[in-house]
């Protein structure tokens, strides 16, 4: 995929060249699906409004979890981490775990009452969150960001008892099950292990079941030459 994030003469789905139009055209930005009215589209037709073009990762995040009705919160962030707005390591994937359990938990029933301001909210948390994290501390933002999920779902506060005590919990049982799978770290494997860990409490913490696949396949494999390969348990058969 040479879409080129950084080039402002390359689409950043497809890395097709840019073209300008004379009239502007109303289009639909390919990843918001907002309508304007605009000049500038690539050779392939996607355009990409304004907006997007700023934040691209977050901006897929957010649309792709509004749109979603998927109850897997493996699957939604696989939908996410396919796009190739999301790189192998980018920082995005510190909001990805949290807003993949945060919209698998309303599509299988949770209550959320303001569901659009809770995504907004994660994606902001996610940011707080370091890209060397895992490097500079020794944990993982995975990890971390299960634990973005729980403190926006329970509102918690600085008052708050038994919220922080869980939150901690779901946050230590995903550091401990990342910790039994060798490294180097592997920003695929810890989305998958903090969802697959939290998604697998969410009965017992939150009273609301989610679905998850029995095996986990990695597809982005080859987009990691540290990959463990055999010893990675999503690592594809
Ligand atoms: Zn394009
Ligand atoms: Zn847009």
């Amino acid at each position: 995929m040479s879409g080129g994030k950084n080039n402002p003469d390359t689409c950043i789905l497809c890395g097709a060249p840019i073209k300008v139009v004379h009239p502007a055209q109303t289009m639909h930005c390919a990843i918001c699906g907002r309508k304007y009215t605009d000049v500038v589209l690539c050779k392939e037709g996607h355009y990409i409004c304004e907006h997007c073009r700023k934040d691209p990762g977050k901006e897929m995040i957010r649309s792709i979890c509004v749109r979603s009705t998927s109850k897997n919160p493996i699957e939604i962030a696989t939908e996410i981490m396919s796009s190739p707005v999301i790189a192998f390591r980018q920082q995005e994937h510190h909001s990805i775990v949290a807003a993949s359990l945060l919209t698998a938990y309303k599509n299988n029933g949770g209550n959320v009452d303001d569901f659009k301001a809770s995504l907004m909210e994660i994606i902001k948390r996610g940011t707080h969150i370091p890209y060397k994290i895992q490097l500079e501390t020794g944990t993982s933002g995975g990890a971390m960001s299960a634990g973005i999920f729980h403190s926006v779902l329970t509102g918690m506060n600085i008052h708050n008892k038994e919220g922080w005590a869980e939150g901690a919990m779901i946050v230590a049982e995903c550091m401990t099950k990342i910790s039994e799978i060798e490294g180097p770290c592997c920003c695929k494997r810890c989305t998958f292990t903090a969802i697959s860990v939290t998604a697998q409490n969410s009965e017992k913490y939150y009273n609301v079941p989610m679905d998850i696949p029995e095996k986990i396949r990695c597809k982005y494999t080859k987009r990691n030459r540290d990959c463990v390969k055999a010893n990675c348990p999503y690592f594809p058969a």
